[in-house]
């Protein structure tokens, strides 16, 4: 599709023959004319795949303003040069480090002015947008009197999950352009809407294909495009107690899942259309003020900070195609099946074996079911079913690039699966582990070439969880490293690169978390108010709804794993937490555990007062595990351990990662705070030696 987009720009550009020559030729803009006068305004970034919005662009865009102004056309068509869309935004790199609120305003405010001009116009003005057109696209578009979009075009407001709102003029005109409620939840979940749905709800004038797109553009100069009528609930929604009592819906949905004190942006963004929506030219103003200071907050600056963090994992996997083709996966379990059925949604031809029959007939259902939440269209589902081919026999062991053993945690079971598959598998190829617990180490041991033997971590649920721990052992080949990152990064994910340790990274952090909150328990304190601390630090459950989460048992192998291998060890486990394991409490799966499950629900039942020091004994033991796995070469950067617990826990992402988080907070005072901790709990809390190359 956006191979005939850019064929058809090209024919646009010798279509425009003699009368389209050139008109005003910038760094990123090129502005012609065609026979019928209308002007055709093309945005091309120089030295980038997309198109952003940097100061620079910005500034020719307001030329191109100036001189159409001057030289008025019909009609002016602005579009987009590049295959990935029409513009991705701002340049998120302009944010960082953003911490002079009058220069965001002053900046802002020279920007707004830009899109004002655009929208002032005296002649139509027509965004042809294909592909994204997102955040400051987005808000381009909105300046514009039509919006065509190409079939396939995706609309949206991303800001919200950089701790910002629209600051391009953006609330005021959607929120003025559509059903406000709609306008707002848009911006408020930072969700995109596809072209059908943008035509819906009245974003898109016209939804059509590239070969129509001069028919379009000459019935909207026209003035053929019926725009979409205002309705009875927006004039409702107009007036200030209307809006005020939408505006207390949407905060009260807003603190589900954002509390205010961590995440002001959906607060700031409902206020502001609350006490302005009614006035334009208020809210333009307001939006500036309000769009400033989120900027140069902790929040919004540590999202940023995790944006890159992103990037930067992204950046490990290498843009160069992975050499694999087919996939074969070993145990259809919960980690196999999904597994497989990820990769088949991916591209990638999958064969999967298990010794029973029914995970394999579970593992395909589970895919389909998946293709729906993923709005997968029927051929699109069809296909990817078809490429998981279900293999009890496991023959695609021996046509493989990539085998992935994922079946139970036991160590001679998988050397006999390992054993079995060598002299099957074919040239080059590779074998990983999903293994949790398991030193590779032991499990290489008896293999003839463990050069080709590596870890994949995948977390649970592998469709949903973006990290995938890499894990080396001493013999894995860096040829073998940088096909599995390659890998990785063609089916979506992100690449932690990890030794092999006990509990590689995400797993030794999160245990003694885990731990502490049983401990915890045992002492008396109730679990809800428990979960309610580490939810108070910004954790998007507590330590207890995750162990029941992850399944007790899984939490009781690896805890037993770390706690006969750590210098220093976590917290016991208690003997009620193994009674619990041993009579099939295994928390959610199984309907109960440390909480009563009810429809994916645990019950939370009594809620105590938060005391003082709960938070520090539930996180100190997280940040101490990642400066222990830092020391002891586990992992080397900083960023990269911060970026794989935030996408591989959740841990607080408003708060940069873990040690981003000890750092901003201070590394003396944490190391005291940990020494404290450890007079009045134990020698658990002690801090590892590694905080001292910190401090
Ligand atoms: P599971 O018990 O759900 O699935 C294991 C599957 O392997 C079963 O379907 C079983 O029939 C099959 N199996 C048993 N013996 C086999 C054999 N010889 N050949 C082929 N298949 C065989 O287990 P799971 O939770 O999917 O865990 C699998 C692996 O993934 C383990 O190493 C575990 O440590 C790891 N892991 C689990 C999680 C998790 O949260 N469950 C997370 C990360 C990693």
């Amino acid at each position: 599709m956006t191979g005939k987009i850019l064929t058809a720009l090209e024919d646009r550009r010798l279509e425009l023959g003699p009368d389209g020559k050139s008109e005003k030729q910038g760094e990123h803009w090129r502005l012609s004319r065609d026979g019928k006068n209308v002007a055709w305004l093309i945005f091309d970034l120089a030295g980038a795949s997309a198109n952003t919005l940097s100061d620079d662009g910005m500034s020719e865009f307001n030329d191109m303003l100036a001189h159409l102004e001057e030289n008025p056309p019909k009609g002016l068509v602005i579009r987009s040069a590049k295959k990935s869309g029409f513009i991705a935004g701002a340049d998120v790199r302009d944010f960082r480090g953003a911490v002079d609120e009058d220069a965001v305003r002053e900046r802002m405010t020279r920007a707004n002015a830009i899109t004002d001009r655009l929208a002032a116009l005296k002649f139509p003005t027509i965004a042809v947008v294909h592909g994204y057109c997102l955040g400051g696209g987005f808000e381009v578009a909105l300046a514009c009197d039509y919006r065509l979009a190409i079939d396939g075009a995706t609309f949206g407001f991303p800001e919200i999950l950089l701790g910002l709102h629209p600051g391009l003029g953006g609330t005021v005109r959607l929120t003025q352009l559509i059903d406000p409620v709609e306008a707002m939840t848009m911006m408020l979940t930072g969700k995109t809407v596809h072209t059908g749905k943008a035509k819906k709800l009245g974003i898109a004038d016209a939804v059509i294909e590239e070969r129509h797109v001069n028919n379009a553009v000459a019935a909207a100069i026209a003035g053929k495009i019926k725009k979409p009528e205002h309705d009875l609930k927006d004039a409702a929604l107009a007036t200030g107690p209307g809006r005020a009592f939408a505006a207390r819906q949407m905060e009260s949905k807003a603190a589900d899942r954002a509390p205010r004190e961590h995440y002001p942006a959906p607060y700031a963004l409902i206020r502001l259309w609350r006490e302005h929506g009614g006035d334009v030219g208020a809210m333009k103003k307001a939006e500036i003020d309000s769009f400033a200071k989120l900027m140069v907050s902790d929040t919004a600056q540590n999202l940023i900070r995790v944006y890159f963090l992103r990037e930067k994992l992204k950046n490990l996997a290498g843009k160069s195609e992975s050499s694999i083709n087919h996939v074969h996966v070993i145990g259809a379990g919960a980690m196999g099946g999904d597994i497989a059925g990820w990769c088949a949604i991916k591209g990638y031809t999958v064969t999967l074996g298990d010794v029973a029959l029914k995970p394999i007939a579970g593992a395909v259902k589970r895919t389909a079911k998946l293709c729906e939440a993923r709005h997968l269209s029927s051929i699109e589902t069809r296909d990817a079913l078809d490429r998981l081919i279900p293999d009890p026999e496991g023959a695609g062991a021996a046509r493989a690039d990539l085998i992935i053993e994922a079946a139970p945690e036991k160590l001679d079971l998988k050397r006999k699966i390992y054993g079995d598959l060598e002299a099957k598998m074919k040239d080059g190829a590779i074998l990983a582990t999903n293994t949790s617990s398991i030193p590779l180490e032991k499990l290489a041991a008896e293999l003839t070439d463990p050069a080709r033997f590596v870890g994949l971590h995948f977390f649970n649920p592998a469709s949903r969880m973006d990290v995938i721990e890499i894990v080396h052992h001493d013999n894995t080949s860096d040829e073998t490293l940088e096909t599995v990152r390659k890998f990785t990064g063609a089916i979506d994910k992100l690449p932690a690169p990890v030794a092999s340790a006990p509990g590689f990274l995400v797993n030794r952090a999160l245990m003694p978390y885990l731990m502490e909150a049983l401990v915890m328990i045992d002492e008396g304190v109730d679990k809800v108010t428990i979960d309610k601390a580490a939810e108070k630090f910004g954790m998007p459950m507590g330590p207890v709804e995750l162990a029941d989460q992850v399944g007790l048992d899984i939490c009781l192998d690896v805890a037993e794993m770390l706690q006969s291998s750590l210098d220093t060890p976590m917290a016991e486990i208690p003997d009620w937490f193994r009674k619990k394991v041993e009579n099939g409490d295994l928390g959610r799966k199984t309907g109960k555990g440390l909480y009563e499950w009810k429809d994916g629900n645990a019950h939370k039942a009594s809620d105590g007062e938060i005391q003082d020091g709960m938070i520090d004994r539930l996180i100190l033991p997280l940040t101490n595990a990642c400066v222990s796995c830092l020391r002891t070469g586990v992992i080397e950067d900083h960023d990269i351990l911060d970026g794989a617990i935030i996408f591989g826990t959740g841990f607080a992402p408003f708060r940069g990662g873990p040690m981003h988080y000890a750092k901003t907070r201070g590394i003396e005072e944490i190391i005291g705070a940990q020494e404290k901790l450890a007079e009045n709990h134990g020698p658990r809390f002690t801090p590892d030696a590694g905080w001292r190359d910190l401090a």
